[in-house]
């Protein structure tokens, strides 16, 4: 295969690497507590974090319980409704580091996630993490490939995380009118279900974020697998009835 069409099928796989870590360890496990997986398959997405984003997860999840917290207000660290769709696309990243820098932040929304060990030595250091990815990169393939693969996955990740934060709450269709969450297939698909951002902020504590079997929601596939062999056990996964609890319940939609 060509190098530069082999970096490119690379970082594409990468990519998805970690858009799977974040939905399914990120955000609808240490996030919204709406799956618990076993311990060795956390530290694998742990590990796949690291290495694909070097995101901490503490600050990710205080920042996105931030999110649904004060979604669309100017606490919200990222409401198209506030900035722009446009800004909130391409600043997102940006966004995302004022946020989780916020000391206040991660000891507001993420008490629950207190700093290991492992993360002092190793997962706290995103350099580290991501030097780790690119010197394998490098040794499999050779510097041209690993830095088109590096860079194509950089981009990509960065653009389909901005892209649920802008693009799923500007565009795209409404199943429940009581958030400014919508839901586009698209987005779905290239991001492991997170495009079915209606559905998330109507039920959050849902594991499943579609609704419909031929919805695509990879994520939740890969939850009902692990689930099958006793890897994940689902808390919760109706998006209807959860919904229908929200609408009737006066204080919830906190995380
Ligand atoms: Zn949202
Ligand atoms: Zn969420």
């Amino acid at each position: 295969m060509h190098p530069i069409l082999l970096g490119i099928v690379v970082g594409f796989v990468i990519t998805q690497v970690a858009v799977f870590s974040t939905t399914l360890y990120l955000h609808r496990e240490l996030t919204h507590k709406a799956v618990m997986f076993h311990p060795v398959i956390n530290e694998i997405f742990r590990f796949a974090v690291w290495i694909s984003s070097g995101i901490r997860p503490r600050q990710w999840v205080a920042v996105h319980r931030k999110h649904h917290a004060h979604t669309d207000t100017t606490e919200d660290p990222h409401s198209p409704k506030i900035l722009g769709w446009k800004k909130v696309q391409l600043m997102n990243v940006f966004l995302y580091r004022k946020a989780a820098n916020d000391d206040t932040t991660v000891a507001s929304y993420a008490r629950d996630l207190p700093q290991r060990t492992t993360d002092r030595f190793f997962y706290d250091h995103a350099i580290l993490g991501l030097g780790l990815l690119f010197t394998g990169l490098v040794l499999l393939f050779g510097f041209v490939t690993a830095g088109i693969a590096f860079g194509f996955h950089a981009i990509l990740y960065l653009g389909l995380s901005g892209s649920v934060n802008s693009i799923a709450h500007h565009f795209g269709r409404k199943t429940f009118g009581t958030n400014s969450g919508t839901n586009v297939t698209w987005l779905a698909l290239l991001t492991a279900g997170e495009g079915f951002h209606n559905h998330h902020h109507a039920a959050p504590t849902s594991a499943r974020f579609s609704r419909k079997w031929f919805q695509a929601d990879p994520g939740w596939w890969i939850i009902k697998i692990l689930s099958s062999l006793k890897l994940a056990d689902v808390r919760h996964s109706d998006v209807d009835k959860l919904a229908n609890r929200v609408t009737k319940s006066s204080n919830f939609v906190k995380i």
